[in-house]
């Protein structure tokens, strides 16, 4: 039976506070690694050099906050190459169209023992049979994407950072999802506005309007206290809970 653990290294934006992280989320399966995000801070939870094994580098979207430790990822990838301790390149997947040169200065960096992929909307790759699927949400300040997880047993979302502008597209690609990881950026008492980033409250009728299992919300306010976003969340949906650096999900399906 398959199964994909799911690590929180970040949680908050846009800076990093006490022992809480940037984004960044680190899927497991079958031995290889997935890190979903690479935000600030979030190295210090990576176990070096053995998570640079069979790892692939997600950056969802060009916002700082979200590619803040890759400089440093790359970094270590370089140096243990050099030491004879990493045989195999990192793969980074970045968004193809550049955004005030983010791109390039990630590509051009010379002390870094990776491989760069392009995402585009509907791009999808291997790994295993686990099928990774992106989608451009068209809901954000910038260019930013989804990412689906899906085999024969399980569908798993990450939503990074979304709002709710075309709401339909996104429930389409959440459809039936085995868990949704949703950015909440805000609580409706914030009066922000949800095109661009979503309210706890908007993260749990994107779940129900999905017919999702399970919700895991991210992406916090630092100051503020992570109950209110799940008591926000449970008016709408009950099965939901709160992301916290270190603390692992396990995803396989029981039959
Ligand atoms: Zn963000
Ligand atoms: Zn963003």
């Amino acid at each position: 039976m398959s199964k994909l653990i799911i690590t929180p290294l970040g949680t908050i934006s846009p800076y990093t506070k006490g022992n809480m992280n940037c984004p960044g989320f680190l899927v497991e399966y079958n031995n290889k690694k997935i890190l979903l995000d690479c935000g600030n801070g979030i190295t210090r939870l990576l176990n070096f050099p053995e998570d640079l094994k069979n790892l692939s580098v997600v950056i969802t979207h060009y916002h700082k906050d979200h590619f803040g430790d890759l400089g440093a990822l790359q970094y270590a990838s370089y140096v243990y190459h050099n030491l004879g301790l990493l045989d195999k390149k990192i793969k980074i997947y970045l968004p193809r169209n550049d955004i005030a040169f983010n791109k390039a200065a990630i590509t051009s960096n010379n002390e870094s023992y990776s491989d760069y992929y392009d995402i585009s909307d509907s791009y999808s790759l291997f790994i295993d049979d686990l099928n990774i699927t992106f989608g451009d949400n068209n809901s954000h300040t910038i260019q930013s994407y989804m990412v689906k997880f899906q085999n024969k047993d399980f569908k798993m979302i990450y939503t990074s950072d979304i709002g709710t502008t075309n709401l339909s597209k996104l429930v389409d690609f959440c459809k039936d999802a085995d868990l949704i990881i949703c950015e909440s950026s805000f609580l409706k008492k914030h009066n922000a506005n949800s095109k661009a980033h979503m309210t706890a409250y908007d993260a749990s009728i994107l779940a129900s309007k999905s017919n999702a299992q399970e919700l895991l919300l991210t992406h916090f306010w630092p100051e503020e206290d992570k109950r209110l976003y799940l008591e926000e969340a449970k008016q709408n949906f009950q099965n939901v809970k709160i992301a916290e650096e270190g603390k692992k999900l396990v995803l396989r399906r029981i039959c």
